[in-house]
């Protein structure tokens, strides 16, 4: 039902006292490796919800790869479309102060050697998809052939992380386009958008979309199409780590909308996986099942 096209990598977490400036070497905590990037978040939210699901991504034939691959497993996607080799698994090198500030280097490695021909190579997925949820982990002109690729009728889901400048074509695609605060602001071009998310909303939707979602964390979400601008609340929670909560969100949303939900409807349902998600430390293991969805705070 869906299918997730984008990056995975092992996050590598180390905490520090204090990041490192150039040429100092600190000490820190013990190692934690969790799978992660925003493709495969996605697709183990989706799953863990009950959505058939379907992962399109490369990784490195290594220890890494091999993690990933678990993960996708015991979360039951389906990984016929995880592809093996070509570079080193994309890894993210990640150091945490007690204030929580991190500092972030990302390899991409096999994200990026993700091609359009693999993508080509993947039309039974597509064929079996009704929604199609890409972010911008992986190269350009991968996602593009992905809008390409889709089985007539379904539908593309696209959250422009990282974001960057994006063609005409690819933003006539997405229904609908999902951004956070930053992403909005980088999509929109600078500082003389103000700081009102529903004008952003309205400005997002005048370059193609056929609809827009932006997400506000605490603040719940908007959602924007030809109907109009509409609020979407959070679910009031006490928030523990909000590390791919909108690779939750849009996961749950992607999958609702396959199932025939209004795009309000579905926003409502993913923010309620989102709150659940931001309970709990993590990504991929602070994501619900729909029974956890259904009885708040029982997790
Ligand atoms: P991102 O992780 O991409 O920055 P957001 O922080 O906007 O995305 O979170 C995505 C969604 O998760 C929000 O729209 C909201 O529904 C839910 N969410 C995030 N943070 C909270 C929070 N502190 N309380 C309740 N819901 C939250």
């Amino acid at each position: 039902d869906l299918l997730v096209v984008g990056s995975a990598n092992a996050d590598l977490v180390i905490g520090v006292e204090r990041r490192p400036a150039a040429g100092e070497t600190v000490l820190g905590s013990d190692l934690a490796v969790h799978p992660g990037g925003k493709g495969a978040n996605q697709a183990v939210a989706a799953a863990r919800l009950g959505a058939r699901t379907a992962l399109l991504a490369r990784v490195g034939d290594d220890a890494y790869g091999r993690l990933l691959l678990d993960s996708q497993r015991a979360a039951g996607v389906d990984t016929v479309g995880v592809l093996v080799g070509g570079a080193p698994t994309g890894v993210a090198l990640i150091t945490v102060d007690p204030s929580g500030d991190n500092s972030i280097v990302v390899s991409p490695g096999a994200n990026g050697r993700l091609t359009p021909q693999d993508v080509r190579t993947a039309a039974s997925l597509f064929q079996a998809s009704r929604v199609v949820s890409a972010q911008l982990e992986i190269p350009l002109e991968t996602v593009e052939e992905t809008v390409r690729s889709l089985a007539p009728g379904s539908r593309f889901v696209l959250n422009p992380s990282p974001p960057r400048p994006l063609p005409t074509s690819l933003l006539a695609a997405c229904d609908p386009l999902i951004v956070n605060e930053h992403e909005a602001k980088v999509l929109l071009g600078d500082t003389t958008v103000g700081d009102d998310p529903a004008h952003w909303a309205r400005l997002l939707l005048a370059r193609g979309p056929r609809s827009v979602v932006v997400t506000l964390g605490a603040e719940g979400a908007l959602v924007a199409s030809a109907q109009g601008v509409t609020h979407v609340p959070a679910v009031p929670v006490d928030a523990v780590d909000t590390t791919g909560a909108g690779d939750a969100f849009t996961a749950a949303l992607a999958w609702r909308l396959g199932q025939g939900d209004e795009l309000a409807d579905a926003a409502a349902f993913a923010a309620r996986v989102g709150a659940v998600a931001v309970t709990r430390a993590g990504a991929q293991d602070s994501y619900p099942t729909a029974a956890e969805v259904a009885a708040p705070g029982s997790g």
